[in-house]
This record gives C-alpha cells, sequence and structure tokens, in this order.
C-alpha cells in the first residue's frame, strides 16, 4: 500500500498518518525524518544535505531525490509506504513515479485532508503557552480551566509570535500556492481522494480507512 499523504498545516495530517501507520503497519517516511537518518548515517547524500542545511540553504532536489530513493529502497518498504511532506512540487512527483517504476512500484492513494481555511486559520492561532511552566494549551482543542492562565501554576498565558494570524495566513498561503499543482497533477491520475477532515479525528480515520481497504465508492 503506497500512500502520499497531503493536508496543509493544522489539517491533522500527523494524527491521520499515526492512525494509518499503526493500522497498516507500513513505515511512516516524512522528509525531517529521512534527512536526519541519511545525515546519522553518514551516507554521501546525508553529508551532502548537511552541508546545505549548514549553510541555511534549501536541499536540491537531486539530493531530496536521491535520499527518497534510498529510503524507499529499503526492504521495511515491501508492504507500502506512507509518504509525509514529500512530493512537494511536480518536478517532484515526477522524479517520485520513476523511482518507484525502478522498484517496480506506483503511488496507489494521494490522500488529502482538507480543512477550510478559515478553520485551519482558528486551529493555528489557537495555540497559547504558559510564561512560567512552557506548557501549552489550546484554545479550542485543550482549553485553560480560566481563560488565560495556566492550570498548573496561576501563569499567564502568551500566544507565539509565529502563531499569530498575519504569520499563519502567509504560511497558509505559501503552502496552498504551492500544493495546488501537485493536487492537479494526482487529480489527472485520478489517484486523488479529498478526506473532509473538518470532522471528528475518528470520522476522518473512517473515511482514509475505508479508502484503503477499497470499500470507498
Ligand atoms: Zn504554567
Amino acid at each position: 500500500m503506497n500512500i502520499v499523504l497531503m493536508g496543509l498545516p493544522g489539517a491533522g495530517k500527523g494524527t491521520q498518518a499515526d492512525k494509518i501507520v499503526e493500522k497498516y503497519g507500513i513505515p511512516h517516511i516524512s522528509t525531517g525524518d529521512m534527512f536526519r537518518a541519511a545525515i546519522q548515517n553518514g551516507t554521501e547524500l546525508g553529508l551532502q544535505a548537511k552541508s546545505f542545511m549548514d549553510q541555511g540553504a534549501l536541499v536540491p532536489d537531486e539530493v531530496t531525490i536521491g535520499i527518497v530513493r534510498e529510503r524507499l529502497s529499503e526492504a521495511d518498504c515491501d508492504k507500502g509506504f506512507l509518504l509525509d511532506g514529500f512530493p512537494r512540487t511536480t518536478a517532484q512527483a515526477e522524479a517520485l513515479d520513476q523511482i518507484l517504476a525502478d522498484l517496480g512500484k506506483k503511488v496507489e492513494h494521494v490522500i488529502n485532508i482538507e480543512v477550510e481555511r478559515d478553520d485551519l486559520v482558528k486551529r493555528l492561532t489557537g495555540r497559547r503557552i504558559c510564561k512560567v511552566c512552557g506548557s501549552s494549551y489550546h484554545l479550542i482543542f485543550n482549553p485553560p480551566k480560566e481563560a488565560g492562565i495556566c492550570d498548573k501554576d496561576g501563569g499567564e498565558l502568551y500566544q507565539r509570535a509565529d502563531d499569530n494570524p498575519e504569520t499563519v495566513n502567509n504560511r497558509l498561503e505559501v503552502n496552498i500556492k504551492q500544493s495546488q499543482p501537485l493536487l492537479d497533477f494526482y487529480r489527472e491520475k485520478h489517484i486523488l481522494t479529498n478526506i473532509n477532515g473538518q470532522q471528528d479525528i475518528n470520522d476522518v480515520f473512517a473515511e482514509v480507512d475505508a479508502l484503503l481497504k477499497g470499500n470507498r465508492n
């Protein structure tokens, strides 16, 4: 079961990824983990990636794609994999198709967790942190007992600069622009399924699960 998981920040991709890998016993392959492992193992490509990252530069596509190729060639991917954070562009998607073709495989499902932008903004701007102990709250998902105050020590809660509406909107804008061509690419291949992410986490997973079992429509 070869899956690419997509979704904007705040859509709940991480939660669904955890549930998919647990149920189907396939490795969760995220770009960050892949880079970390390649660097830790000191592979040629890992060292190349590290040199770019150390300079604060973007890792070029040929290095990233090489790392993906190595990872997908490992034995634990024989029964499938869940790719998360790759591909990000249609050029990477085409490279992925080539890698998989060389391995006698293909992407079977592209799952896109959809949540309306206004909701994403609410989710992404709701985090509050205690000034005293650093505990994290969320106005919707994990509110403190008393507004603005930490349950544990009465410390004042604040919003991180990264979580303010302007920063969040900019981040979403960039992500929407970037993902659109990729969604079109997979839609044209008829392997894209949009899943409504604006429901309970378990209901979202029920839809994902039905799709993966081949029962959906
Ligand atoms: Zn606190």
